[in-house]
């Protein structure tokens, strides 16, 4: 029998609840339970994949093709899990499938209502997670805060399941305690009103996750205990930390995997951190710096700098640099400075190397294909994702091949040369403005070339990497850019698409059309992301 486990949000947003779920989903897999976790976004969206990445962070992909929160991606980081499109959940998801049913006739001619319908899809949903994984708990994250109108369907959800299932569910709330600088001292009075506002949904919470800058103290846990009615030693602190993976350790230094158990009266199988641990000693031990640049766009939003929308990218990035015991120094670089002054390119000198992420649209390219020259040039390690890739062949094909009119067809539609163009099976489809999930979304396999980098770099025949786009490298290019030096180094067998391109002369010059950054692990960096780090330090 599977036991939830409901985590939702007091307060305000952005203090970590992801993080908290895949901390706590990583403790009980290292207690040796099978865990997976879910995450509720309140919104209509059907899927994250019509979202811009400055309003909600960066989108992941599944292996079968969802494109989903960036939570998605920080629970299979910690869990070490592939997890797939039952793991998320949207309003438009849920509304989607019971309107789809009641169109199917299923609900046999009873009146279809919000309640109890939309929550009995979710519970649904997490017992379908529970059987696919086989899994002894499932985490279900509630996107949003509580006391928030958008998100009450799943907290009803939670109750219905609890009501059915009393020996089976617990509600962790991971609220926020301010140290207000005036008063200087850690106030406790907002999680008392956000654990009321649950309480009048119905939930009460068995254990609350105490985030602040710094550890609670025992008043603030009696304060917390008294009037959120709850046992003292269900307080748990969560301070800030250094690196995210620091957190599961401090969770279990409070005891906080013993507690979930407890309550089920289950006993753990075994404790097996270590690995863990090894890391997170290496993230601390780490001096030397290997200085990263990212020429990107999608982190502007008023007068702060969000980098939210390439949160897997700093993600693999980080994994690399612990293998080497080395300290990644992200420096983030807009793309249009190029445009404006070609002078600006020096800056990259003091990098150790680039890379140039995913994108869409037309802003920032011609800066991103001047980068891609200089680094060509400087022989300065490249890794080109995604779009990267596309603008790395056609910085190649113009100043490499001569074929001056060269781009893509994103770009500019008529161009002359479009050496990326549509997948053609999209064409349609974008012709009707039927844009939602009409990209090439998931994992695809990829044949790597004998005698190519990435495939020592692989070691592998084949690999299965993750997509998400509508442009390919136009093959009837190949002939002439491999001619002067521009190897595809690895092709989808299915489809014959260039997946990878690569440039022999140069220390490391690789463009993959997939997202490698979406298969890192913390304690399995990418090969690709590690060769980068190598030849940084070199
Ligand atoms: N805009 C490009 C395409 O759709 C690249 C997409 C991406 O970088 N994820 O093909």
């Amino acid at each position: 029998m599977a036991k939830y486990i409901f985590i939702a949000g007091g307060v305000m947003s952005g203090i970590g609840k992801g993080i908290a779920t895949a901390s706590i989903g990583r403790i009980l897999k290292s207690k040796g339970f099978n865990v997976t976790a879910m995450k509720i976004d309140p919104y209509i969206n059907v899927d994250a994949g019509t979202m811009n990445p400055i309003e909600h962070g960066e989108v992941f992909v599944t292996d079968d093709g969802l494109e989903c929160d960036q939570d998605m991606g920080n629970y299979e980081r910690f869990l070490d899990e592939n997890l797939s499109a039952i793991n998320y959940i949207t309003t438009g998801r849920v509304y989607q499938s019971v309107i789809n049913k009641e169109r199917n006739l299923h609900y046999q001619g009873k009146c279809v209502e919000v309640v109890p319908h939309i929550p009995e899809e979710v519970i649904l949903r997490a017992e379908k997670a529970a059987e696919k994984y086989e899994a002894d708990f499932v985490l279900v994250e509630i996107g949003g805060t509580v006391g928030e109108y958008q998100n009450m369907l799943f907290l009803e959800a939670a109750r219905m399941m609890n009501l059915r299932k009393p020996n089976d569910v617990l509600f962790i709330l991971v609220s926020y305690l301010p140290i207000p600088k005036i008063i200087g001292e850690m106030k406790t009075k907002p999680t008392q009103s956000a654990t009321g506002r649950l309480n009048s949904a119905g939930i009460q919470p068995d254990i609350i996750l105490g985030r602040s800058s710094v550890p609670l103290d025992e008043p603030r846990k009696e304060k917390i205990s008294t009037f959120c009615n709850i046992k003292k030693e269900n307080v748990i602190s969560a301070p800030d930390v250094n690196s995210i993976y620091e957190i599961p350790l401090n969770f279990e230094r409070e005891g906080l995997g013993g507690k979930i158990l407890e309550k089920f009266s289950l006993t753990p199988q075994k404790n097996d951190l270590k690995d863990w641990k090894n890391l997170v000693e290496k993230i601390q031990d780490a001096e030397k710096e290997v200085k990263i640049g990212i020429v990107g766009k999608y982190f502007k939003t008023g007068k702060f700098t969000l980098t939210d929308s390439y949160i897997s990218i700093i993600e693999a990035v980080k994994h690399a640099c612990y293998f080497f015991e080395v300290k990644p120094k992200i420096k983030w670089i807009n793309a249009e400075k190029f445009e404006k002054d070609s002078q600006n390119l020096l800056e990259l000198d003091e990098l150790d190397s680039i890379i140039i992420p995913g994108g869409f649209g037309v802003r920032g390219i011609e800066g991103k294909i001047e980068a891609i020259k200089y680094c060509r040039e400087q022989k300065i390690p490249f890794l080109g994702i995604c779009l990267g890739m596309q603008l790395s062949v056609i910085e190649f094909a113009r100043n490499v091949c001569d074929i001056k009119e060269a781009n893509s067809t994103e770009i500019d539609e008529n161009c002359k040369h479009p050496v990326i163009d549509f997948v053609t099976e999209q064409k349609k489809l974008i012709e009707k403005e039927k844009y939602g999930g009409t990209m090439r979304l998931g994992a695809y396999s990829c044949k790597l070339t004998p005698d190519s980098f990435v495939k020592k770099i692989y070691n592998k025949e084949e690999i299965s990497e993750r997509h998400r786009h509508r442009y390919e490298l136009n093959n009837s290019y190949i002939e002439t850019l491999e001619k002067k030096g521009m190897k595809i180094a690895g092709i989808n067998p299915e489809r014959n698409l260039a997946e990878i391109v690569e440039i022999q002369d140069h220390p490391f010059f690789v463009g993959t059309q997939f997202h490698p950054e979406f298969k890192s692990r913390p304690l399995k960096p990418h090969p690709l992301f590690k060769e980068l780090v190598k030849k940084s330090l070199e």
